[in-house]
């Protein structure tokens, strides 16, 4: 990617917002920015990124469009729709997509944009909002050869560790099977801090005694120890709506694929109820408080 191409974002949110001011902290040349939110926009006020007025305006301007977007719908629409960036942009540009979508969904809009000369690249992230505005994310990018050489120094101005992961649609694949190895994980977690306080060891021993041993985990020392330990389940990080998605995706591949993901679909009971007992909108670990409060007491599991 040349430094004086023009880059497009579209989607500021949690995520997107902070990914944005890094790469107009970052990039030589100009950067165009939309949201459908306009206070999202004004939060980049203080960058150098540019507001645009709508998808379209954006496409017909930008030679790489990266999208930050909730999921499936969204990615389709601002790709495809009337609307869209298929409607606009220039053959020879490229959309990176930063969003977490179904991996059909990546390959739908990469072939339908492929046909019009437009290349793909889905590039889904992983990490927290604070590694976002860091510059620290992890990004998992499906893509041709071609297009990877081409964006991965721009993906350099958001994350520290990219990995092409193979053809369009792997890095979704990457990115759900990571994700939904975190949410059974964070599951058994939630469960095993209530069992170890009701059974008399204080959480944070329990926590910093397991670490020493094979229970040990990413999700100990940070989901647990950061925000099960002190229940700070804040708004603005990563909510059960959003675990939903990710596991329904992982679901739908699954099934493609012929596996019956019985952990995940456990998994997905307790981040339903945690998305009905008051966590709505709320960091998802905070599924440890639907545990404590007997929130899976009626969940029937078949045998
Ligand atoms: P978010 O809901 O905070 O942001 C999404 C943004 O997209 C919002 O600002 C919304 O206004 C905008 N938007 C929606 N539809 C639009 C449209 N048609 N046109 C223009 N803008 C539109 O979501 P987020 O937490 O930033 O997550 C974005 C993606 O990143 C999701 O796919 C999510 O799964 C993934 N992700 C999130 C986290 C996290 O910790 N929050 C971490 C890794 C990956």
């Amino acid at each position: 990617m040349a430094a004086h191409e023009t880059i497009g974002f579209i989607g500021l949110g949690v995520m997107g917002g902070p990914m944005c001011r890094n790469v107009a902290q970052k990039h030589l040349g100009s950067v165009i920015a939309f949201d459908l939110n306009a206070s999202a926009l004004a939060d980049l006020a203080d960058t150098k990124a540019v507001p645009a007025g709508s998808v379209l305006e954006l496409a017909g301007q930008a030679d790489v469009i990266l999208l930050s977007l909730p999921g499936d719908a969204q990615v389709e629409r601002v790709c495809l729709g009337p609307d869209g960036i298929i409607a606009t942009a220039r053959p020879g540009s490229v959309v990176v997509d930063l969003s977490t979508t179904s991996v059909a969904a990546a390959r739908r809009v990469g072939e339908a944009l492929a046909a019009r000369g437009i290349s793909f690249a889905d590039a889904p992230v992983a990490r927290t909002r604070e590694a976002a505005r860091k510059g620290e994310l992890s990004i998992m990018v499906g893509a041709g050869a071609e297009t990877f050489a081409r964006i991965q120094p721009l993906l350099a101005y958001m994350g520290t560790d990219v990995t092409h992961c193979g053809a369009i649609g792997t890095g979704q694949t990457v990115k759900l099977i990571n994700n939904n190895l975190l949410f059974e994980h964070v599951v058994a977690l939630a469960e095993m801090m209530v069992l170890g306080e009701r059974a008399g060891v204080a959480p944070q021993t329990l926590l910093e005694a397991v670490s020493k041993g094979s229970g040990d985990s990413f999700a100990l020392r940070n989901h647990g120890m950061k925000a099960m330990l002190p229940r700070a389940f804040p708004e603005k990080a990563f909510p059960p709506e959003y675990v939903l998605k990710d596991i329904d995706y992982l679901l739908a591949l699954a099934k493609e694929h012929g596996l019956d993901a019985k952990g995940v679909e456990l998994a997905r009971h307790y981040y339903d109820a945690a998305r009905t007992h008051g966590m709505s909108g709320r960091y998802f670990p905070g599924v440890i408080a639907v545990v404590e409060a007997g929130g899976m007491h009626d969940l029937k599991v078949a045998s």
